[in-house]
């Protein structure tokens, strides 16, 4: 028996992208998933695709900068598999633009559902693995929390919060719980470029096409770090392709 199988493992942002290549790749290994995410019919794509491979999944919509709907994905995991042993808080928005743009909404956007949402998402879980006296939290933050670069600074600023927020947890979590970060660099997905300014986006897009990694490679350093035996913390994952510098 792997250290995945039969583990329930809630992700959000797993309508698409790394959360959806972890779901799948997890899935193949045993895990039962409760899959968070708000655009519902790419959700229920994923989820009704794991099921006909053989997968165990359910689907919940979630939009990480509600408190409530984070509660629900982990209500969800309790009721349906009876206990939740990992999160992956994965939701994320490169919105990314220069300053003086203004677009103060998508700086917004970020900080919600980078900061606020892992925040609901630890309000949500920790009590439960405390009760549990286990569980493990997975967060995904970025290479832009090691390294800012215009324009990302606002991305940058969200990614490294989560990266303190994530060590910090750490440090409090006690010897029952285990606090992974995983840090990918560039990822050949839809959201590269997705809501950035026009410039912004057609730089980061040829530069995913030219140099990004597949998602299935932060899905397996995701599943390295739950695999690992109760007691071991794998605390902190960078992966980027050979050719990002
Ligand atoms: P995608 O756009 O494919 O995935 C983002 C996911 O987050 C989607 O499933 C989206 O679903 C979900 N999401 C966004 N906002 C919310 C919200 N408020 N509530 C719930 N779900 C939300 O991009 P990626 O897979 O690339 O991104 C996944 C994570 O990886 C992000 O945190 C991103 O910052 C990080 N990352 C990505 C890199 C890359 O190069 N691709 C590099 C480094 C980090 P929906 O719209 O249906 O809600």
């Amino acid at each position: 028996m792997s250290g995945i199988e039969g583990k329930v493992v809630a992700i959000t942002g797993a309508s698409s992208g790394i959360g959806e290549a972890t779901a799948t790749y997890l899935a193949a290994h045993g895990a039962h998933l409760v899959l968070g995410a708000r655009r519902e019919d790419r959700l229920n794509a994923v989820v009704d695709r794991i099921r006909a491979e053989g997968g165990s999944a359910t689907g919940v919509v979630v939009d990480v900068t509600r408190r409530e709907d984070l509660k629900r994905l982990t209500d969800r995991a309790v009721a349906h598999f009876g206990r939740l042993d990992v999160l992956v808080s994965n939701a994320g928005t490169m919105a990314i633009s220069p300053f003086d743009e203004l677009r103060q909404d998508d700086w917004d956007a970020m900080v919600a559902t980078h900061i606020t949402g892992l925040l609901n998402g630890i309000g949500a879980a920790l009590p439960l693995f405390r009760r549990q006296r286990s569980g493990q939290f997975v967060n995904v933050a970025s290479t832009a929390a090691y390294v800012v670069k215009p324009p990302q600074a606002v991305y940058a600023a969200t990614k490294t919060a989560v990266k303190v927020l994530t060590e910090g947890l750490r440090q409090e979590s006690g010897p029952d719980l285990r606090v992974t970060l995983v840090s990918p660099g560039f990822t050949n997905t839809e959201g590269v470029g997705k809501g950035a300014s026009p410039e912004a986006a057609a730089a980061v897009i040829r530069q995913r096409d030219e140099i990004a990694m597949p998602p299935s490679a932060v899905a397996s350093a995701i599943g390295y770090a739950i695999e690992q035996p109760d007691g071991v913390d794998i605390s902190e994952i960078v992966v980027r392709p050979t050719v990002q510098a």
